[in-house]
This record gives structure tokens, C-alpha cells and sequence, in this order.
């Protein structure tokens, strides 16, 4: 579908295009476009008196979620294309006389709507490419890069405007024996219940990432010593609580805690994530000695 847009009062000749269907937009009725969805083809028919409102129009086209991508073309009469050419530097995809020919006409709104979908597809892969960068193919939490970038803000963050950042080290215990006893699909299955679980039990603000294997970090900016223990009880508790579907298998985790504020932060050059992390695991290795399905706190 083609979208004619008419600054003027007439209707261009470009609406007898004979392969596309043409829908007249009026000037005075842009702010409809927000119910519209995206357009396609946008031809703009140029009113002769007032050139300059040409730039101001599409930069609010190119404004519009149901224009921004569309082709759009200038549609003016011979003599005032001259004064018009700056808008193909702010938005116009191109600028035709209204003495061009159908079939010329065509040609080039079939050539913008093949620049179209190239960029909707360069679009759409770049996105994919992006989510793909920072989230882990299989539970879809964010992975440890992210996690690590996350942190760094926050830690940032927490040494110019105060606060805290609190890192808990999440390992599912004896997960081997789950892979073995069960098989990789069923261990595959666990890690993803694990993961729903502790996204489902920490706030919106809170980030929960697969660290790697069967560890995940769970990364809670301004939280007290103590909450933060009563959560990492809570998510042990409810891991706990799992159940499986065909054979019964008993999951537990042992999570490590770390926590830096503000004056920490000032005093020690910090390696930033990395130190808060190394502190966390340290304290996950003294959860698997004090026996497994246990909380341990790193104490400075
Ligand atoms: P511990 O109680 O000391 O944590 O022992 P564990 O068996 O949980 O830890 P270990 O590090 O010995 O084994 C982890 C296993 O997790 C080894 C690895 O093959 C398995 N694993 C890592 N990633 C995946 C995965 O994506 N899917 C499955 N099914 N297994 C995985
Ligand atoms: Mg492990
Ligand atoms: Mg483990």
C-alpha cells in the first residue's frame, strides 16, 4: 500500500499508479498516522507555496513510529524541486517532479521498498545479535558478561551517589550426579526450573544471571546485610521445593554472599566485579564445607 500525503489541495497524478494500491492521507490529519501501522510508502505531494514546511514535516515523520521507516518521496512540480533539495539530507528517500512518468514512478518506489526490507532485515539481525550477545541460549537469563558489565555499573553507581551492590554465588549441589543419574536432558530441564525459580522470587530491580554450567549470580544494588541473607534463605527454600515431573529429584543449592557500599568502595581500588564475585565464590566454597544447601556470608 501506498500512502499519498497531500500538503496541497489537489490529487497528484502519481495515485493512478497502476501496480500498487493508493491511500490518500490528508495534511491536517498527521496526528492519525499514530493509529496507523507502519507505512510503507509515504509519497509527499509538495504544496508550491510553502516549500519550507517540507523539512519541518519530515523530520516529524521521521519522528513518528508509523513513519520512521518508511520511503519518503517528494512529489513536486518542476520548478520548485530546486528549493526542496535539502530535505533528501533530512529524511526524503527521494524527490520526483510531477511531470514523471507511472512507470518511472515505479521503478523507484519498488527500488525504496527493496532498501526497506534489506534495512528492516539489518534491523531485525542486529537486534537478534544483540539479545543474543548478552542473554544465555538456555533458561534466556542474562549471561555472566552481562552480569559482569551490570555490576560495574552499579558499583559505579554506588561509589558517586552512595548505596550498595550485593552479589549472590548460586550453585546448584551435586548437579553431576543429577547429569549422570538422569541423563543431560533432564540435568538441562533442572538448570532451567532453577533458573525460573530464582527469577520469580527477586524484584524487578534485581538482576539474576547463569554464571556458567549450573552457577548463577543474582546481583542486588542497596540491599542490607540482612535481607539480603533472608532472600538468599528464601531462594535456597524454594529451590528446595522443586518438583519434577517424572522421576523425583531432590535439588538444593548453596549460595555464597558478598556485599560492597559506598565507604568500602572508596577505601579499596577495587577491581570491581571482579572482587566482589571472587568474595562471593570464596564464601560458596565455605557453603559446600559447612555440608551443601547452606548460606555462607563473606566476611572482610
Ligand atoms: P558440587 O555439589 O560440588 O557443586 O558438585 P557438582 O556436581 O554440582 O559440580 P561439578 O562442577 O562437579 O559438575 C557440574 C556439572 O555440570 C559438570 C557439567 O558437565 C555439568 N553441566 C555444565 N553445564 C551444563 C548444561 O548446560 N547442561 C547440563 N545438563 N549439564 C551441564
Ligand atoms: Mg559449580
Ligand atoms: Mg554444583
Amino acid at each position: 500500500m501506498i500512502h499519498v500525503l497531500q500538503m496541497t489541495g489537489r490529487i497528484p497524478p502519481a495515485v493512478a499508479l497502476p501496480n500498487f494500491a493508493v491511500q490518500s492521507v490528508v495534511f491536517d490529519d498527521l496526528g492519525a498516522l499514530g493509529e496507523q501501522q507502519a507505512l510503507k510508502c509515504l509519497i509527499i505531494d509538495v504544496d508550491r507555496d510553502a516549500p519550507r514546511r517540507v523539512i519541518p514535516l519530515l523530520i516529524d515523520l521521521r519522528a513518528h513510529a508509523a513513519t520512521r521507516y518508511a520511503s519518503l518521496i517528494l512529489h513536486a512540480d518542476p520548478d520548485i524541486l530546486e528549493h526542496i533539495r535539502d530535505a533528501l539530507d533530512c529524511g526524503a528517500d527521494d524527490i520526483v517532479g510531477t511531470d514523471i512518468s507511472n512507470p518511472e514512478l515505479t521503478h523507484r518506489i519498488q527500488i525504496h521498498q527493496d532498501h526497506l526490507r534489506t534495512n528492516a532485515i539489518l534491523r531485525e539481525s542486529s537486534i537478534i545479535g544483540l539479545n543474543a550477545a548478552v542473554t544465555d541460549p538456555l533458561t534466556g537469563l542474562y549471561n555472566r558478561r552481562y552480569a559482569q558489565s551490570h555490576i560495574n555499573l552499579l558499583l559505579e553507581d554506588a561509589r558517586s551517589n552512595g548505596g550498595s551492590v550485593t552479589a549472590l554465588m548460586v550453585d546448584i549441589d551435586h548437579f553431576k550426579f543429577i547429569n549422570d543419574a538422569h541423563g543431560h536432558f533432564v540435568g538441562d530441564q533442572v538448570i532451567c526450573s532453577v533458573a525460573r525459580t530464582l527469577k520469580s522470587a527477586i524484584r524487578a530491580s534485581d538482576l539474576v544471571a547463569r554464571f556458567g554450567g549450573e552457577e548463577f549470580v543474582v546481583i542486588l544494588p542497596n540491599i542490607s546485610p540482612k535481607d539480603a541473607n533472608t532472600l538468599a534463605q528464601r531462594l535456597r527454600r524454594k529451590v528446595s521445593e522443586i518438583t519434577t515431573d517424572a522421576t523425583p529429584i531432590a535439588i538444593t543449592i548453596r549460595i555464597g554472599i558478598s556485599r560492597f557500599d559506598t565507604a568500602e568502595l572508596f577505601e579499596s581500588d577495587l577491581e570491581n566485579y571482579d572482587q566482589l564475585l571472587k568474595e562471593a565464590d570464596q564464601a560458596l566454597y565455605h557453603a559446600k564445607r559447612a555440608g551443601r544447601n547452606c548460606v555462607a556470608y563473606y566476611s572482610h
